[in-house]
């Protein structure tokens, strides 16, 4: 009878539950992860269009995990976001990237994500010293990348945070540029060193001038506002093209060199210094 029972509660077990539960175990797992030191970093090549040097690397988590294998990012960061995990795991990421950072020739930079979570909590600018006081990395070496999100809830807040930033000699970078509903409003809010042009719009832009029309936009009022670009997303040779042709500042994609763990990325900046 108890299995019986048992039984008729799954099966009228409305799928919303399961949906909650799966997420409850995610969240009891993303702790054990930070407890067990189970994330990891790989970093993707910053690829100068102009000279074709390597001048950076985009830290991105990764999450090994013992049952599942690999979890995506884009499925745990917004669950870290909700439980409030995300400042412990970004405090983790900051310190990492920074550390690892320091191993490389000293013209190279850092990029780290931070969620618009760690804006809120208000512990990022002790954070970024912390990270860089325990590595020794310069600060002009560490590119904080942010999204929209951030600046959308609480600007004065944000934006008072971003100048702190830049006050150290943190660069400061926007991310994911041209998805948002009010993109070019950012680059009046703030002065940004960066702007990062979304994959979206770098797909198709070998297909034709129509397709090029955001990236040209962009890439020149970036340009003419001593603001730096790097298209995301570039898979091919033609697309590489195209965007030098832009001018647009930098290029990383697939094609240029695929997200790859640390002693990977060192090697690479290492056979760089002595071609
Ligand atoms: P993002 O910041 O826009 O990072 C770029 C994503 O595009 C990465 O996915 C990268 O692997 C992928 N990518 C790079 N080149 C190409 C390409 O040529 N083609 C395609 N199709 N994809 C490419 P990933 O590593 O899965 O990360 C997804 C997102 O998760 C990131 O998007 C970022 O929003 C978030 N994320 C990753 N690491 C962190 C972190 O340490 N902290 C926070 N807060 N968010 C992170
Ligand atoms: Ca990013
Ligand atoms: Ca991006
Ligand atoms: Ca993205």
């Amino acid at each position: 009878a108890k299995q019986d029972g048992r039984n008729i509660h799954r099966f009228f077990e409305p799928s919303m539950d399961s949906a909650i539960k799966a997420r409850r175990e995610l969240e009891i797992d993303l702790r054990q992860a930070l407890a067990n030191d189970e994330f990891r970093l790989h970093f993707q090549p910053l690829f100068n269009l102009q000279d074709g040097q390597i001048e950076g690397f985009e830290a991105l988590l990764r999450w090994p995990h013992p049952r599942h294998g690999n979890v995506s990012p884009a499925e745990f960061i917004p669950v870290a976001e909700e439980t409030g995990l995300i400042s412990a795991i970004g405090t983790w990421v900051l310190r990492h990237a920074c550390q690892e950072a320091a191993r490389w020739p000293k013209d190279t930079r850092v990029a780290v994500n931070v969620s618009p979570v760690q804006f809120r909590t208000r512990t990022l600018v002790l954070d970024v010293i912390a990270a860089l006081g325990a590595s020794g990395l310069s600060p002009n070496r560490l590119e904080i990348e942010i999204t929209e999100g951030v600046l959308l809830h609480d600007t004065d807040a944000t934006l008072s945070i971003l100048a702190d930033l830049q006050r150290l000699g943190v660069r400061i970078a926007m991310d994911d540029f041209g998805t948002g509903y009010s993109s070019l409003s950012y680059l009046r809010k703030f002065r940004f060193d960066k702007v990062k042009i979304d994959r979206a719009f770098i797909q198709d832009i070998h297909k034709g001038q129509d397709k090029l029309a955001v990236v040209r936009a962009v890439t020149g009022l970036c340009t003419s506002l001593g603001i730096a670009t790097t298209a995301e997303g570039v898979e091919s040779e033609e697309q590489l093209l195209a965007l030098k042709a832009e001018g647009c500042t930098q290029a990383q994609g697939f094609y240029t060199g695929r997200p790859m763990p640390a002693e990977q990325a060192l090697a690479l900046l290492h056979q760089q210094e002595v071609m």
